[in-house]
């Protein structure tokens, strides 16, 4: 087992992964920038390093500094975390060829999944349905074509796209040649990689994701899945497991569908098939996430199992410490984001001094959050303060001990997703399981009910 450990993060993740490194008895070694100086989880690090000014790519996106301080600090392994440099080959590459192990995937498979497109390819060979679409589209002629072919709406992706950049909707022939540009001109400024593909633009699907963890032995298993439906912007603000109201023919399918595509890709370490399901329980794949999710604590939940640790044996050359059928699903788990953002202004960035920090506890909750009272959320990067999850035997419980403890947490001094959170858990489509990737637009950001004039739907008792 490695002895020393250095983590190219910050934040929460930075925290979950020096816990992990802890219980495992490994020292842990963080880096940090000039905005993140003094920030409360540096101090249960052995080592702290400063790598630089607050933007992330003079930081935490700045290959050479990161390699720089492992090798100073002599570390035998990189942990990414999510975000950052933990989707990039080109670090991962020089991290094995620096003899520092990258806890992550091997640098083929991040390659080759790191490109949507490539993906779909993939998929296509393991035999796990893709959403109706096309190879990269050359010209705007070839793009016109292929969207009377499959049928309006369509959606133009990016390649190399992530975050939702470089992706429109385009619902007739004039709306996709400037949508085209716009998505081709995005995903060039984001990933210098314009190129971009269309898929058919599923109506009001659900996203459903697939946890697996594969070693270096050829051994790949699925954690079962997780419904990320709840999001804005096509970012997600809810995860939880199991799906809800998801035929278990169809939950087997998908599972089933992950472990092949993940083996098809010579796939290990840590990670996520994500699928769309539309009305009738069709799904199709969209992406592979090559790294641990933030949402990852709803299947440590309902499984047990410590994936940042088993990330960690699996970078060590351990086989699994467990077969497929010792993967038992027990009740379930809920995640809430809670983010340094206004709901109620578009969801508009909200950083600044913590003045009073109240988090929630008792039976059935966990908080994995890097805050402390008087701490400052610096402006430079993701919004996301602290993850709240709940675990219950069953669905209606979760609902009642997140809403008890949503009730409970009190932040003052910025604002925060905690009152979003407060009302969605008591949208009856949201009670009832009946969520679909477009239930935020439609009930919060102006659709049939906005966040001030909804009347809360009674909660089941
Ligand atoms: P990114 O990597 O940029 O986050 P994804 O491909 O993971 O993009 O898609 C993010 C979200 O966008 C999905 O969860 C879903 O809400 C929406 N989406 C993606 N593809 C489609 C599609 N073909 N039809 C409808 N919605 C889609």
């Amino acid at each position: 087992m490695f002895q020393r450990i250095l983590i190219a993060n910050r934040g929460e993740i930075a925290l979950r992964v020096i816990r992990a490194c802890r219980d495992l008895g490994i020292e842990v070694v963080a880096v940090y920038s000039e905005a993140d100086r003094g920030a409360p989880w540096l101090q249960l690090a052995d080592e702290a390093i400063c790598i630089g000014p607050a933007p992330a790519t003079e930081s935490y996106l700045n290959i050479s500094r990161i390699i720089a301080a492992a090798e100073v600090a002599d570390v035998e392994a990189i942990h990414p975390g999510y975000g950052f440099l933990s989707e990039n080959p080109h670090f991962a590459e020089i991290c094995r060829s620096c003899n520092i192990e990258f806890i992550g995937p091997p640098v083929d498979a991040m390659r080759k999944l790191g490109n949507k497109n490539e993906a779909r390819r993939l998929a296509r060979e393991a035999k796990v349905p893709i959403v109706p679409g096309s190879d990269l589209i050359g010209s705007d002629a070839e793009a016109l074509r292929v969207a009377r072919e499959i049928g309006y709406p369509v959606l133009i992706k990016a390649a190399a796209g992530g975050g939702g950049r470089g992706m429109r909707i385009a619902r007739n022939d004039i709306s996709l040649q400037a949508a085209l540009k716009q998505a081709r001109a995005e995903a060039e400024s984001a990933f210098k990689d314009g190129s971009v593909y269309l898929e058919k633009y599923l109506e009001q699907p659900r996203h459903v994701e697939v946890q697996i963890l594969g070693d270096q032995k050829g051994e790949v298993v699925h954690l079962w899945e997780r419904d990320c439906s709840t999001q804005r912007r096509h970012q997600k603000l809810i995860e939880e497991s199991p799906a809800p109201n998801l035929p278990p023919q169809v939950r087997e399918e998908i599972c089933r569908a992950a472990v092949r595509l993940a083996k098809t890709a010579g796939y290990y370490n840590a990670g996520t098939c994500e699928f769309l399901v539309d009305k009738q329980g069709n799904f199709y794949f969209i992406e592979v996430n090559a790294r641990i999710q933030v949402e990852h604590p709803v299947t440590e939940l309902v499984t047990g199992i410590d994936l940042v640790r088993e990330q960690i044996r699996i970078a060590a050359g351990y086989p699994l410490s467990f077969t497929q059928r010792q993967v038992v699903h027990r009740g379930v788990a809920i995640e809430c984001r809670i983010n340094a953002e206004d709901p109620y202004r578009g969801f508009a960035p909200s950083p600044g001094v913590v003045t009073r920090w109240q988090p929630p506890g008792g039976p059935g909750v966990r908080l994995d959050s890097h805050v402390v009272q008087g701490y400052r959320v610096p402006p430079n990067y993701d919004s996301l303060i602290a993850k709240l999850l709940v675990w219950q035997p069953t669905r209606e419980e979760a609902l009642a001990v997140m809403r008890r403890a949503l009730r409970e947490f009190i932040v003052e001094g910025i604002k925060t997703t905690i009152p979003f959170h407060r009302e969605i858990l008591n949208q009856s489509a949201f009670i009832e399981g009946q969520v679909d990737t477009t239930f935020v637009e439609r009930f919060w950001l102006g659709g049939e009910a906005g966040p001030r004039d909804s009347k809360p739907a009674v909660a089941k008792k």
